[in-house]
């Protein structure tokens, strides 16, 4: 945590720990665009966003990728209101001209992958010619052997509960420049 943060932002009374500091995030999400910019050189990428967790990774993403891109804004919603545990990914995918496209979903975490195993499956039934994974983080889950990695990812982290850098417990602190963890307290997790 940037101890200068402390006076000006009243979120971090709530925080226990940060788990990546923000010039972590900065190098490692500019090392990530610089490598998709490499992959889709020279080709047409859409870009399916997950709202609103991917919100903050999205806007620094795109920003390093010099390519023709079009942006879908998907809202998925797994853990409604204060929910800890997925209630299951619902989502409904607009009624655009997916034949053919080359398609990269980005999302904020992998963890159990069913958002992002059905989102993938819906694309694809709907003609996509190539249909890849990108995620701000992977969640460590060694009790899902079966789950399909990410395509591409910025960390690895543990199997906790994070906030920060668009990620929100209960709509609430998206705004915070670090991925943390929250202290445990009456009214959090
Ligand atoms: P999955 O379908 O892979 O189990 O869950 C992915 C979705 O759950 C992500 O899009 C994210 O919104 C939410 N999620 C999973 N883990 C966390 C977490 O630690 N913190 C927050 N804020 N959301 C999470
Ligand atoms: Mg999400």
């Amino acid at each position: 945590m940037n101890p200068t943060d402390r006076p000006r932002n009243c979120l971090y009374r709530d925080i226990e720990r940060v788990v990546v500091p923000r010039e972590e995030i900065a190098a490692r999400v500019a090392d990530l665009g610089d490598r998709l910019a490499r992959e889709y050189v020279g080709r047409e990428l859409t870009i399916v966003a997950v709202m609103t967790g991917s919100l903050i990774f999205l806007a620094d993403l795109v920003r390093r990728l010099p390519l023709r891109l079009r942006l879908v804004l998907i809202a998925v919603c797994s853990y409604p209101g204060k929910s800890t545990a997925s209630q299951g990914p619902r989502f409904e995918l607009p009624d655009a001209d997916w034949a053919g496209q080359e398609v990269l979903v980005v999302d904020d975490i992998l963890d159990s992958g069913q958002t992002m195993a059905a989102l993938v499956e819906a694309i694809r039934s709907r003609g996509a010619a190539g249909v890849r994974t990108c995620v701000l983080l992977d969640k460590r889950r060694n009790d899902l052997p079966d789950r399909r990695e990410p395509d591409y990812h910025a960390f690895t982290v543990d199997n906790e509960f994070l906030v920060g850098y668009g990620l929100d417990y209960d709509n609430l602190y998206r705004n915070l420049p670090d991925i943390c963890v929250l202290r445990r307290g009456e009214d959090l997790p």
